[in-house]
């Protein structure tokens, strides 16, 4: 190995593999000529899994930064624009149930906590529908752009749906064309280690040795680089987060001009929920599920009946469906030596809230701007690297288990099983106790790029109908009473925007026709 770190090998071509390459790639294309090196090496013989659907809102400065058009990611990748998620029924289960986590934080977050506003004059309103223009917006079909918006710019923010397989391509081609990545489609046999322990190359079938300086693994649950040479142990999270298995299917619109929906739809089911997510050219449905409490094929009856109400019987009873069985968990350290595993490799949970490829960008953002460009600096990089992101997975296992702890829903097993104090992390009981005596906001995360933002916390736990004592500092008058004119501007926006943008479908029918205005 050079005491320079200049060859960087990606094993693995799913999202994972090609956003990292991309990430890198953009950052370092001009040190290409200096002797640095991206590679990225893929198995003909092992398939990408072909889900994730939903992208944060991150993906646009991303995308952006890498290169890609946002005119050519709506046009190949049958990409829509994504505002939130909308949850129904997991409070009561009952009619009408329902509440968002919108992308777009309160208006006047920065200034004030609204929570005392909205208690003292607006509680029989939902609480994200009095603080944020973006429920209006989304519920409404609207787009979060006008027409001559420039790409990657939002009246409100957004991130996206795409189609998986074809998000792939899309990046692959970028990267190798205009990034300099080069690509290798050969299966990786085993490792070939140095003397120190480091891996030295990855040996393909029909190339041989693949040599680099750094290692990225991109293997999705076959983790063979760090989990399989490494013996790095795989935390299991299965305690907290008991949904194991998943079905997909696609659903056709009924006609080329229905509308799409602006947020993904999580819909509680008896033993888990389902998924809705809207391209521009069919929807991703799905049913994520606990195999402790439902069997495979009850699963995906349940799918087929929950399909049929939007889609008819007829149309639901020919899916073709794909079984996916989740390990839920993570390696219990990220970076080993000169590997670091990035997607499905590092880690996977219930796609609830979507935040696993927004963990692949904040992962190759971190090397990307830490990078270790020396063998001896790569320990101290490493060490920082996990302990981040250990921070991170246990955010992440608590906010989604937020979405279960506070549902009044008893009819089944599982929904009584997720409500109980064993299924919660310590941390969160004991924030749960904190936001009782008042509402959450910037104290609660120590971090400056959070995974979920306090603002989240609000939504999710208002959503869920949980009370906080607002009769501390939140409730000084000058904070409810710019809480309040923060609620009546967000109201008038609210109306503005309604009527200034156009619908989800109108938009991409129009991106197809004439492009976006670049930035
Ligand atoms: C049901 C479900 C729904 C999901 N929904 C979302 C969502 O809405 N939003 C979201 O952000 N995420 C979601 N995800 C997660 C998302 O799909 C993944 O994070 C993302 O696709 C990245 O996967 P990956 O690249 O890590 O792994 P994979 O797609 O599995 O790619 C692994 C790569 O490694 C290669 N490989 C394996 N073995 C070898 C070998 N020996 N030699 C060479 N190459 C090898 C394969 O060829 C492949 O290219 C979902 C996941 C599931 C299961």
């Amino acid at each position: 190995m050079s005491a320079l770190i200049k060859e960087i090998v990606i094993v693995g071509g799913g999202t994972a593999g090609w956003l990292t390459a991309g990430i890198l790639a953009a950052e370092y294309k001009n040190n290409l000529a200096l002797g640095m090196q991206i590679t990225l090496v893929e198995s003909p013989e092992v398939s990408t899994i072909g889900v994730g659907e939903g992208t944060w809102p991150s993906m646009r400065a991303t995308l952006r930064k890498i290169g890609i058009s946002e005119a050519d990611l709506v046009t190949q990748c049958a990409a829509s624009f994504k505002q939130g998620s909308k949850f129904v029924g997991w409070k009561t289960g009952l009619e009408g149930d329902a509440y968002h986590h919108p992308f777009t934080i309160p208006n006047g977050y920065l200034e004030c906590n609204l929570v005392a506003a909205w208690q003292a004059q607006f509680s029989h309103l939902p609480f994200a529908d009095v603080v944020s223009v973006q429920n209006y917006v989304s519920e409404s079909g609207r787009s979060p752009k006008q027409f001559t918006t420039p790409e990657y710019a939002g009246a409100v923010n957004y991130g996206y749906h795409i189609d998986a397989g074809k998000f792939g391509e899309l990046l692959q081609k970028h990267c190798t064309a205009r990034l300099g990545v080069k690509h290798i489609v050969d299966h990786v046999t085993h490792v070939i280690s140095a003397p120190n322990g480091e891996i030295a190359a990855v040996n393909t079938k029909e190339m041989g040795a693949v040599a680099g300086d750094l290692f990225i693994d991109c293997t999705g649950f076959s983790c063979l680089l760090l989990g399989q040479h490494f013996g790095i142990p795989f935390i299991d999270k299965n305690k907290y987060s008991i949904n194991d298995s998943a079905i997909a299917t696609q659903v056709p619109y009924a006609e080329s001009s229905s509308p799409i929906a602006s947020a993904t739809v999580a819909t509680a089911q008896s033993a888990g929920w389902t998924w809705d997510i809207g391209l521009s050219s069919r929807r991703g449905v799905g049913y994520v599920y606990s195999s402790a409490y439902i069997s495979d094929e009850q699963a995906e009856l349940e799918l087929r009946a929950h399909i049929a109400k939007s889609a008819g019987v007829d149309v639901a009873e020919k899916l073709s469906a794909r079984k996916f069985s989740i390990r839920v968990g993570h390696r219990e350290q990220f970076w080993y030596k000169n590997c670091v595993a990035i997607g499905m490799a590092a880690g996977f949970i219930e796609p609830l809230e979507a935040p696993a490829l927004a963990l692949v960008e904040l992962s190759a953002n971190m090397i990307r701007d830490e990078f270790p460009l020396t063998v001896a600096t790569m320990p101290l990089v490493a060490k920082r690297f996990n302990s981040v992101f250990q921070y991170r997975w246990e955010r992440i296992v608590e906010f989604l288990k937020l979405h279960y702890v506070l549902t009044e829903r008893r009819d089944t097993e599982y929904w009584r099983y997720m409500s109980s104090p064993d299924a919660m992390p310590e941390q969160l009981q004991q924030q749960l106790l904190l936001w009782a005596q008042r509402p959450p906001y910037f104290n609660d995360l120590i971090q400056v790029e959070e995974i979920f933002p306090s603002a989240s916390y609000q939504y999710v736990l208002y959503g869920m109908g949980f009370k906080s004592n607002v009769s501390g500092v939140v409730k000084t008058s000058d904070n409810v009473n710019l809480g309040l004119e923060k609620i009546k501007d967000n109201f008038e926006k609210s109306r503005k925007y309604v009527s200034l943008l156009p619908s989800n479908r109108e938009l991409i029918d129009h991106i197809f026709k004439y492009g976006m205005q670049k930035i």
